[in-house]
């Protein structure tokens, strides 16, 4: 027996580095490469192998404290003739064991690529929620991986400036619309007073909990994360750029998930009153008039949050419809209710001029009516989403990336370049976060030698205004436009108990039936919580469940899940809670 200590390897050009977890304790059994501390620079995490087999007898660095090479670690008692393995530099602890099933492409660089200052199995672009879930997958399948990503935390746009904050500020707003609608039902709350700074630090915190917890998760997994701009110099290095400085990293396979970012109109002003989806966010002053440019999902939302919160709403969509693409049946009883709150829905209107004056934005529409121009306190613009594919260098790689940024993939999320593959919002619509995690999974399985495949029936959509509009599978649009032939169900929430009871009666839930073999190939729902409903029809569509499936499942009284069940049974003929016109040939 004897006690040796393990020190700290080079660390390349880094000196007091900091200790951000101590993974061992006195008296743990370790063995060689297994990792004592975990170590954080500004540009990396990092765990430190252990050189030695044996017996922790003392702790020698603590966590906040600081390493450089030669830095004592850890006291180890060794069996007597264990040898000692030297030290590797850091930096080259990332070079994953390959994985027995790992295609071929995986494993080797060709040898005239430029050099790199650090290797990884496999390279995750972007720590979105398509890259990180992809990044957490392949770990757990045993690759090394090493995710790059240019913001200060993980995320992505869903958690830092999507989904998360923005259904953060519309439970708020639907707090206080639930609260002033009572007044009619003789309980009063008295007028909402608002304490932005406040409700901004919530926000904050709601996404600083999951960001952190995906700081923990990349850490558990032991996903290498570097931080910087990542740039593609050759079909297997990116250069990432991090305040000034660059490294190159070389990696066997690689997974695009740079998604997306707002689209920019040219023709409008930059000014401090004109915003996108990511300054509406941040909560700026909220009196006034407001236009909301485009009539689709982000803009109705932000619009739902700043109404709420006493600004006086105009919408301006250049199509025919609010939510364009989805159902008009569905977006009906949202138009109706938005006509009662806010000042102006305009449809078929093109804004044609926007201009910044000292008084107000004032911008000038052009439509069915004529040509018009009014003064806004504040303007959103909310016109849709473009893909970061033309950002990133992709030409350097081989990676065919359209004009309009999207890179295409086959069924395994493979581009054009076998070893590298794409996911998310940057490969195409719908640009939807479980879009973008079920993508990543599929990816990392096939880089991780798994076979695996996009093969989603259904990709669920939801529109968290008020009501909600959620569908899932065909659309009776789709339907219509492909000639698709189609029966429907459907049932009204005016006759349900549980909508009535939460002071709500103009929601409606619809199925579309295969007319052969009764599947059902579709839905949507309007109303009160569309979103958590629209779970089973996608699941009734992926598990190729027909009406009677639906109908005879049992659902819990009273529900909103109900109107589930009785489109089925309408469909069926089934159905006691409507009286419905028997149909011809009855079921
Ligand atoms: C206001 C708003 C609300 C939304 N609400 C919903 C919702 O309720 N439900 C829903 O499903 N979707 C919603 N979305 C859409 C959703 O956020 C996206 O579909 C989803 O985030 C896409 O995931 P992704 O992984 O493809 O890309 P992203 O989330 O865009 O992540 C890409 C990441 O890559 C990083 N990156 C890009 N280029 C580089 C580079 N060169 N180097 C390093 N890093 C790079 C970015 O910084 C980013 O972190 C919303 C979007 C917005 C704007």
């Amino acid at each position: 027996m004897s006690l040796v200590e393990v020190a700290c390897p080079d660390l390349g050009t880094f000196k007091d580095v900091a200790i951000i977890d101590v993974l061992v304790k006195a008296g743990d059994v370790i063995a060689v490469d297994t990792p004592l501390v975990t170590l954080e620079t500004d540009k990396a995490t990092m765990d430190v192998p252990s050189t030695l087999a044996g017996t922790v007898r003392a702790v020698l660095v603590a966590v906040g404290g600081t390493v450089s090479r030669g830095t004592p670690l850890v006291r180890v008692e060794t069996a007597a003739g264990a040898g000692v393995e030297a030290a590797q530099p850091l930096r080259l602890a990332a070079a994953a064991p390959a994985a027995t099933s790992v295609p071929a492409s995986a494993a080797v660089a060709a040898a005239d690529e430029p050099g790199a200052d650090r290797e990884a199995q496999l390279l995750v672009l972007g720590a979105g929620p398509g890259g990180y879930t992809a990044a957490f997958r392949a770990a757990d399948l045993g690759l090394r991986v090493t995710l790059v990503e240019r913001w200060n935390t993980l995320g992505g746009v869903c958690l830092n400036v999507g989904c998360i904050p923005s259904k953060a500020l519309l439970h708020a707003a639907k707090v206080i619309d639930e609260a002033q609608q009572m007044g009619a039902h003789g309980v009063s709350f008295g007028k909402a007073e608002i304490d932005t700074p406040k409700l901004r630090a919530w926000k904050a915190s709601v996404v600083k909990k999951l960001t952190g917890g995906l700081t923990l998760l990349a850490k558990q997994r032991k996903v290498e994360v570097v931080r910087g701009v990542g740039r593609f110099v050759s079909p297997h290095v990116l250069e990432v750029s991090h305040e000034g400085s660059t490294q190159r990293i070389r990696f066997g396979q690689c997974i695009i998930a740079a998604g997306s970012e707002p689209v920019k109109l040219a023709f409008i002003p930059e000014d401090p009153r004109i915003m996108d989806s990511t300054g509406a966010l941040e909560l700026p002053d909220r009196r006034g008039r407001m236009l909301v440019i485009g009539g689709g999902i982000i803009g109705l939302e932000m619009a739902c949050v700043y109404e709420a919160l006493g600004a006086r709403i105009s919408v301006v969509e250049l199509t025919g419809q609010l939510i364009p693409g989805c159902d008009a049946d569905l977006v009906r009883p949202l138009e109706r209710r938005l006509k009662t709150r806010y000042e102006q829905i305009m449809l078929n209107t093109k804004v044609a001029a926007v201009e910044a004056r000292k008084d107000a934005v004032h911008v000038t529409f052009e439509g069915p009516t004529g040509q018009k121009t009014e003064p806004y306190d504040r303007v959103l613009v909310a016109v849709g989403r473009v893909p970061n594919g033309r950002l990133l260098g992709a030409e350097a790689a081989g990676v065919d990336v359209d004009e309009r940024g999207f890179i295409a993939v086959d069924g395994q999320m493979r581009t054009n370049v076998p070893h590298i593959f794409a996911i998310g919002d940057v490969v195409g619509q719908p640009m939807l976060a479980h879009k973008a995690s079920h993508e990543g999974k599929v990816a990392a399985e096939v880089a991780a030698g798994r076979k695996s495949r996009f093969d989603a029936r259904a990709i669920p959509s939801v529109a968290y205004t008020d009501p909600e509009i959620a569908w899932a599978g065909l659309t009776e649009t789709q339907a219509k436009a492909k000639g698709i032939a189609i029966e429907k169900g459907a049932f009204p929430w005016v006759a349900s108990g549980r909508s009535l009871s939460l002071g709500r009666d103009e929601g409606m839930t619809k199925l579309l039936f295969d007319p052969a073999t009764h599947r059902v190939l579709g839905g949507g729902i309007v109303g009160p919580n569309a979103g958590e409903l629209i779970a089973e029809v996608a699941l009734a569509i992926e598990m190729g469940a027909d009406a009677a499936d639906v109908g005879l499942t049992v659902h819990p009284h009273p529900t909103l899940s109900e109107t589930i069940c009785f489109a089925a049974e309408a469909f069926e003929g089934t159905l006691t809670d409507l009286y419905l016109p028997k149909k011809p040939a009855a079921r």
